[in-house]
């Protein structure tokens, strides 16, 4: 009952929310040294052929241990990260971080990286720029890189704001860099997004995934439209969070081409990337 009647009331005076603040207050201060202070590191998680089994390429996912506490998760430093603004610089340092890891995999393997990108990052006009000088620093083609947007990045921006996004996605599109839709099915207007972003892969949820052997078949029916749709459109179709062997053989039935997810592996530090690339592919492909 006092919680409700809390809810009435300013919220100022709500204590959870006080809480809250000063763990943002707090998270946000540390995410300022987080780069210099070599807080970050990346993990990367194989994108893996369906039917073959094979890595076509790594997605790398940021990881965050302030010195001497505990890890925080991408879901809480993230949104921080982008509020302040600080999400730029720690963009730049993840992506040269990937470029500088997967140079060598795509020597040895073929295989591409691809980099989580924010709305306020691509805002920047200069980020196209720096993005292929990056990949001319670590001497890999535009072709190794692809970039994930999500739909959501766009419905905090502006009309001006969006154009510019567009424009860099682009310019970076006309110079071989890959974009991929990510969290694909989520949003509010996911189809019209697909209709306007310059996009070359749609990676869909793992909402969609988790839902596959439900008894309700209209999950089903949902993934495997939106797999044909991407196939009428030229577009490649990754699906997110494949857990189970069940999963993977209902979507390479469907003509999904590319999983990820734990059934594969989990995101691993760059060493184990090179042993993985050594032992797929995997057998337990569908
Ligand atoms: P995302 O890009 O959609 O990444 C996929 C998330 O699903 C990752 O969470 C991954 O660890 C998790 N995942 C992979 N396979 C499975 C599975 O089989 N089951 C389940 N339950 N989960 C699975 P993570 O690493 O916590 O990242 C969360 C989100 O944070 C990412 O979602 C992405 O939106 C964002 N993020 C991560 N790194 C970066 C980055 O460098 N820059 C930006 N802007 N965002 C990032
Ligand atoms: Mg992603
Ligand atoms: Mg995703
Ligand atoms: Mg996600």
């Amino acid at each position: 009952a006092a919680k409700n009647a809390g809810k009435n009331r300013l919220a100022v005076f709500d204590p959870g929310l006080r809480d809250t603040r000063l763990e943002h207050a707090r998270l946000s201060t540390g995410l300022r040294h987080a780069v210099a202070q070599r807080e970050l590191t990346l993990n990367y998680q194989p994108v893996v052929g369906l039917t073959g089994g094979e890595i076509t390429a790594v997605e790398a996912l940021l990881r965050w241990t302030p010195t001497g506490g505990k890890p925080v998760r991408p879901d809480i430093f993230i949104p921080i990260a982008e509020e302040t603004g600080l999400i730029v610089p720690i963009g730049l340092w993840v992506l040269e971080q990937a470029c500088a890891d997967a140079r060598r995999w795509h020597e040895r393997h073929g295989i591409s990286v691809t980099v989580n990108v924010s709305g306020r990052q691509l805002r920047d006009e200069s980020f196209s720029d720096a993005a292929l000088a990056i990949l001319r620093r670590h001497d890999l083609p535009e072709q190794a890189l692809v970039l994930e947007i999500t739909e959501s990045m766009l419905l905090a921006t502006t009309p001006a704001e969006t154009r510019r996004i567009i424009d860099v996605l682009t310019e970076l599109r006309e110079q071989g860099v890959r974009i991929a839709l990510d969290d694909f099915g989520t949003g509010y207007s996911s189809l019209s997004y697909l209709r306007t972003l310059p996009v070359d892969i749609l990676k869909i949820d793992r909402s969609f995934t988790s839902a596959l052997t439900e008894a309700d078949s209209r999950t089903r029916a949902f993934t495997k439209a939106i797999v044909e749709l991407a196939t009428s459109l030229s577009l490649h179709t990754v699906v997110e969070g494949v857990e189970t062997s069940e999963q993977a053989a209902l979507l390479q039935q469907m003509g999904c081409p590319l999983a990820q997810g734990y059934l594969f592996s989990p995101p691993v530090p760059a060493p184990r990337v090179d042993e993985l690339l050594d032992t797929a592919p995997w057998r337990n492909a569908a």
